[in-house]
């Protein structure tokens, strides 16, 4: 698939911008804060509604403006069809072939991106809260009901804690409240979980093979799942149902002394390791690099095996913090058949054949030029 026209409305530094790409590789090119990486936000945020950076719609808006609106004609199975986004006070609204829809499951999908940036070192390295980002939005963008189950598990939680909490006030709690309530969040909590499971087999047969692949075969990659409960990744859904009424259970009055959730899928993680040491622990700098940019290639083939057409992909100032093996190595598996974004500060040192052929765009405080 791909994205052959964007164009913004206030869109954080862009009062008015309106392009036309490629269908391979365009790259973008301009010094620093004049709005590269906002243009590459723009399309992610375009395909999954929420940006990589903030969890704060309000900062896309540009400053001083009430809106902020993205539009882009997107190929899919040979078919166009525009996607447009509105973000304002009022909260966001999401058109689909120019029909607003209700719930955010039914638009994300229609485009899939994969977005490899700075941050996504943090992917490894950072808090358990970004790996579940990294797995969920994934998720969501191939299973969008998935999407659905996740906003109701927030908005369960949410109530459950605020109930939990009461405790510490009122010194006495509803239980049957509560106990409707665990009932609730465990249909949810049981799905997301299973779910996270299934992704991750996936995820784990593309990224092996391509890490031993980057790490010339010395690095064996592997990729488990931290659970809050006493689960395993073969389990039934009914079963995972099963495990979580029995620790809810066990954990009831301790929950309420604490006065908040102690187990549910926002409580797990993923680990990695490389040839059986933790790479969030003991992993360099360039291991750590490696192995998000495995998980992002991983990401590019899963999608393909999913939907049936590859993904966007979205290079945001990474080339360059890439060796040469591994900048190869990233262009290769992409060449002729993924469209793809390259952001940068300047080419040089970038030397591939997959660049030579790229459309250029000139990005100059908030304005853009294409070359030739
Ligand atoms: P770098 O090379 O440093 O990564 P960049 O070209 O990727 O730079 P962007 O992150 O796209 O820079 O940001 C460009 C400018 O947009 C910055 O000066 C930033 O302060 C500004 N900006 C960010 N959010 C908004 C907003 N909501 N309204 C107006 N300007 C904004
Ligand atoms: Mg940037």
């Amino acid at each position: 698939m791909h994205i052959n026209e964007l164009s913004l409305k206030n869109y954080r530094n862009y009062e008015s911008l309106d392009l036309t790409f490629d269908h391979k590789v365009n790259v973008i090119i301009g010094e620093n804060a004049q709005g590269k990486t906002n243009i590459m936000e723009s399309i992610y945020v375009l395909a999954l509604t929420k940006s990589h950076r903030t969890s704060k719609d309000k900062e896309l808006i540009k400053w001083d403006e009430s809106y902020a609106k993205i539009k882009g004609s997107v190929v899919k199975r040979n078919r166009q069809f525009p996607l447009e986004l509105i973000f304002s006070n009022k909260g966001k609204k999401a058109k689909l072939n120019h029909i607003e829809q209700q719930r955010l499951s039914d638009y994300i999908g229609a485009l899939n991106v994969v977005m490899f940036a700075p941050e996504d070192l943090n992917l490894v390295k950072g808090s358990p809260q970004e790996r579940r980002r990294f797995i969920d939005m994934e998720i969501g963008q191939i299973q969008p009901i998935y999407v659905y189950h996740l906003g109701q598990f927030q908005k369960i939680l949410k109530q459950r804690n605020a109930l939990l909490k009461d405790y510490q006030r009122k010194q006495q709690m509803d239980r049957t409240m509560l106990r409707v309530m665990t009932e609730q969040i465990i249909e949810h909590a049981a799905t997301i979980i299973h779910r996270r499971f299934k992704f991750l087999q996936l995820l784990r047969k593309w990224a092996q093979p391509i890490h031993l692949g980057i790490s010339r075969h010395l690095e064996k990659l592997e990729i488990t799942y931290d659970a809050s409960i006493e689960v395993s990744e073969n389990m039934e859904l009914s079963k995972i149902v099963e495990v979580y009424q029995k620790q809810f259970e066990d954990m009831e009055t301790k929950e309420i002394e604490r006065g908040t959730s102690l187990i549910g899928p926002h409580r797990d993680d993923l680990v990695f390791h490389l040839n059986g040491k933790e790479v969030q622990t003991y992993g360099s700098q360039g291991q750590q690099r490696t192995t998000a940019l495995s998980l992002k290639l991983a990401e590019i083939e899963l999608i393909y095996s999913e939907v049936g057409e590859y993904p966007i992909l979205l290079l945001d100032d990474v080339l360059s913090e890439l060796d040469d093996h591994r900048q190869s190595h990233l262009l290769n598996t992409i060449q002729g058949k993924v469209q793809t974004f390259v952001s940068t500060t300047s080419v040089d040192g970038i030397e591939h054949d997959t660049l030579k052929k790229a459309e250029i765009f000139h990005v100059h405080q908030g304005a853009v030029s294409k070359e030739g």
